[in-house]
């Protein structure tokens, strides 16, 4: 397809350095999930400069927590502000795109394993280093200056586009809920998470858990007096990979199924005993079991709580001693739109023309704000965005500079052609 004018002009007006430069000074924010008020402030500010109009609000995490939907919390936000942010260009009367980022980061963990400042913002090699460099602060700020781009080209907007960067998406997704029931709503949705400007419009869901394990202390020299809480994980681990294998054994979804392991059903944490020669009395494990697609998490939820009540009922210490189960943290749904949807076909085309390469339409098995936007936002939404998931949360995490402009330069023809068709 040929580029229209106002889409050669809009290109020509993308400003590459400002990009790189206010991406950098973002990363530099240690904006980590709880901690993202300084972040929002600033980039606020920069939304201000470009003209953008700029709702600025402190989320009542209080209050969303009472929503049936509430998409769940792992960090302590007490005494700390929660900001909100969307910035917004109304144009004409017509169609309204949005895009949608979170600048909240995981934490860097062990400064040694990284061989860049893990908050320097250093540019090596055609890369810029830092955590959130992929995930996901280049997308965000791509996006920015692909509205900012639109409109110093002076090219007339038929529709309204909105960004809205949100906080609290890695343990749950209380930016994007918040910022939807506030009513920051439009027609279509791209997420720029990173997805080497692949296309993804099915996310699997992700459901995190706490179970208390009890047991009976006794002296380890007489152990048999006691009952261990480690020997009775055992046995619950096994039960926990078996029904993994089950929830992955025949997975029919088109792109779900070209996964090795769509739905893992992963423990990241085990704690148990007090004392080298005590029989443990408790052990704790927490993890998290994959959402399938167009399976509720309710669903989820009973499958896997019938599977340890069934296990307990025929072990004589836990049929008396229960288990307790707990759904912590992040609930994430999943969400997809079908593949062929007209939004996947737009952004494929912006894709093709920028980068000369055919976009891979994916299914991811982790969890994202998409399942939001479509599930609550009703809008269709899909992910496409600068650098590669697998550096996402790992040390050196870095963004190509080359897919960032790439990056930008879609979001300029997706958004053209989203308004004008
Ligand atoms: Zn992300």
């Amino acid at each position: 397809m040929a580029l229209s004018e106002f889409e050669q002009r809009a290109l020509a007006a993308l400003d590459e350095n400002g990009l790189i430069e206010t991406f950098r000074t973002l990363l530099r924010h240690r904006s980590i999930t709880g901690h993202e008020a300084g972040a929002q402030r600033w980039l606020s500010e920069q939304m201000r400069a470009l003209g953008l109009e700029v709702d600025l609000w402190e989320i009542d995490v209080e209050e969303l927590r009472k929503h049936p939907a509430f998409p769940g919390m792992e960090v302590d936000r007490s005494g700390r502000a929660a900001l909100g942010l969307v910035g917004s260009w109304q144009g004409g009367e017509g169609k309204r795109l949005v895009f949608n980022g979170h600048l909240d980061v995981v934490p860097e963990g062990d400064h040694a394993n990284w061989s860049h400042d893990p908050w320097g913002a250093e540019l090596e090699d055609g890369n810029i280093y830092g955590r959130g460099a992929c995930d996901m602060k280049g997308g965000l700020i791509a996006a920015l200056y692909a509205i900012k781009a639109i409109k110093d080209a002076g090219v007339p907007l038929a529709g309204s586009l909105l960004i809205q960067s949100v906080i609290g998406e890695e343990d749950g997704g209380l930016g994007t809920f918040a910022t939807l029931l506030r009513g920051h709503r439009g027609d279509a949705a791209i997420i720029c998470e990173p997805t080497g400007l692949d296309l993804v419009p099915a996310n699997a869901g992700a459901l995190t858990f706490t179970v208390r394990v009890p047991g009976k202390s006794a002296h380890a020299c007489v152990r048999l007096e006691g009952v261990s809480a480690v020997e009775k994980y055992l046995d619950i681990h096994r039960a926990l990979i078996e029904l993994e294998r089950e929830r992955n054994s025949n997975v029919t979804h088109p792109l779900l199924g070209k996964l090795n392991l769509p739905y893992p059903l992963s423990i990241g944490r085990v704690q148990a005993g007090n004392w080298s020669s005590s029989v443990p009395e408790e052990l704790i494990f927490e993890g998290r079991i994959g959402v399938a697609m167009g399976e509720s998490a309710q669903q989820v939820r009973e499958q896997f709580e019938r599977t340890l009540h069934t296990l307990a009922e025929a072990d004589p210490w836990l049929k008396d001693h229960p288990l307790e189960i707990s759904w912590t943290g992040g609930q994430f749904e999943s969400g997809e739109i079908p593949h062929d949807h007209p939004l996947v076909q737009l952004c494929g085309q912006c894709v093709q023309e920028i980068s000369g390469r055919a976009p891979e339409v994916k299914g991811e098995p982790y969890g994202s704000d998409l399942r939001l936007l479509i599930n609550i936002g009703n809008m269709p939404a899909l992910l496409v965005g600068p650098g590669d998931v697998v550096c996402a949360h790992m040390p050196d995490e870095r963004v190509p500079v080359s897919e960032l402009i790439q990056a930008a330069r879609i979001y300029i023809l997706a958004a053209l052609r989203y308004l004008q068709g």
